[in-house]
């Protein structure tokens, strides 16, 4: 069975991005004035992307860079590959990015790119000289002080660092802390790789102690089984949990045992796919969705819960590995359950975070260990944790406005200090 990779868009993501802001901007009481500096991008940049593929011809590509704040320091956030991207999507994506540098309490603004292309169809040469190309269009806007960006869904460190070498190539020098999530003989940081993972792991950890809920034990099912997705499931799976079921865009499978995680992910490694694991049932999308578990991980795309799926919900925490993956219906559906989510801007914040150690240690040119950053991780992620539990209970509302109260709240101070007004 294929899943289809097709993002319904009941609502856009921006506009469910800025109906989030609302909600967040009337409980903190922010003033129009206010409303009217942070609300919108920045700035956006679209660029036509001509490529000669490998049989010859030319085919053109359209790409977007989207600066939504500046205000608490660099733009920073993500490049994504995929057939769905849309201006739309990236203007969502880059504002949760500001949202979320601010939640983490990183000197980081917020941006997002995306090209709208299908990766799996192009060879490495095709990607090579479509990165390329995206780099140098939106060489204006990037840079260690200004925009920097890093991998998201269908990019990695390859991506990041043929961007790095077309941005270096144009200064004449090499200069590492114009991305992040680079390979570590260019810079990378130790830990950079799983990070998004290990913060979805620390989250959920504090999630459940918070509900008396044991991690040993613990039924766990993940919609999407990459980066961020299998790297959480297999912190979880080590801490004692089970993880029964997991998909990526193909299939989706399940176990009542628990999987073996080392063995699933050396399959999905080998085979690039999770279908035809040993042991496991193939089951339908709506029914891994709808399992009896403790923590369920949508950690593939947005969209993925909304008002026609969410009542099937049986999880008691929802950790949003990916960015946008519950809408505002959804939301309120889940609310109504008494579902603990653990909102994507803060959930997710793990990725960014050890980015900003990434270019922290290339800008002092002084490199820590992996230890190091984990545990610098760790704090960071439980003290958002904390925080915004704390504004959850006092104020009386739901996870995902404590988390845009806090990540706003900081914005909104930075931009009244920096006296922006007009
Ligand atoms: P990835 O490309 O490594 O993995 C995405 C996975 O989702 C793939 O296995 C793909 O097959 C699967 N998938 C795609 N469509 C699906 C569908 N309809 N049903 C089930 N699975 C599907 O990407 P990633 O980096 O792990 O990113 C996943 C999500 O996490 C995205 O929303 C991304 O924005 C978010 N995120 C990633 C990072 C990071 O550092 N990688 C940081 C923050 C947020």
């Amino acid at each position: 069975m294929r899943v289809s990779e097709a993002v319904k868009f009941p609502k856009s993501a921006h506009e469910a991005a800025l109906e989030n802001f609302d909600l967040a901007a009337n409980a903190l009481d922010l003033s129009p004035d206010i409303r009217q500096m942070i609300k919108y991008p920045e700035r956006i940049l679209q660029v036509t992307l001509p490529v000669r593929l490998d049989d010859g011809h030319i085919h053109r590509f359209e790409g977007f860079r989207v600066q939504h704040s500046t205000a608490r320091g660099p733009g920073k956030g993500g490049i994504r590959y995929h057939p769905n991207v849309t201006l739309d999507e990236v203007k969502a994506l880059a504002t949760w990015m500001t949202w979320k540098c601010a939640v983490v309490n990183i000197p980081f603004g917020g941006a997002k790119g995306g090209i709208t292309c299908s990766p799996k169809d192009m060879s490495q040469g095709e990607l090579e000289r479509l990165t390329r190309r995206y780099a140098a269009s939106i060489l204006p806007l990037i840079g260690p002080s200004q925009d920097i960006p890093a991998p998201d869904v269908y990019t990695n460190s390859q991506t990041m660092a043929w961007i790095m070498d077309t941005y270096s190539m144009t200064k004449g020098y090499p200069v590492p802390g114009v991305v992040t999530g680079k390979p570590i003989c260019l810079g990378g940081s130790l830990g950079r790789n799983e990070a998004t993972g290990r913060g979805v792991y620390y989250t959920v950890l504090s999630a459940l102690e918070h509900l008396r809920i044991p991690v040993k034990g613990a039924k766990v099912v993940v919609q999407g089984f990459g980066n961020a997705g299998s790297i959480a499931a297999l912190l979880l799976h080590e801490a004692g949990a089970t993880v029964v079921a997991v998909s990526d865009s193909r299939a989706c499978i399940y176990n009542s045992k628990g999987f073996d995680l080392p063995k699933l992910m050396a399959y999905k490694e080998k085979t690039g796919q999770v279908l035809g694991f040993p042991e496991a049932q193939e089951i339908r999308p709506e029914e891994l969705l709808a399992l009896n578990c403790e923590v369920l991980v949508p950690a593939a795309l947005e969209n993925a819960i909304d008002s026609s799926n969410a009542s099937t919900i049986k999880a008691k925490v929802v950790a949003e590995a990916a960015n946008g993956p519950v809408t505002p219906d959804g939301d309120a559906e889940l609310e109504a359950k008494g579902v603990f989510l653990i909102p994507d801007i803060l959930c997710n914040a793990g990725g960014v975070t050890v980015s900003y150690f990434e270019w922290v240690q290339d800008e002092q040119h002084l490199f820590w260990d992996a230890e190091d950053v984990y545990k610098r991780l760790e704090r960071v992620m439980s003290t958002a944790f904390a925080e915004v539990l704390k504004i959850h209970l006092d104020h009386k509302v739901s996870l995902r406005t404590a988390a845009n109260m806090l990540g706003i709240g900081r914005v909104a101070e930075a931009i009244k200090i920096r006296g922006l007004y007009p």
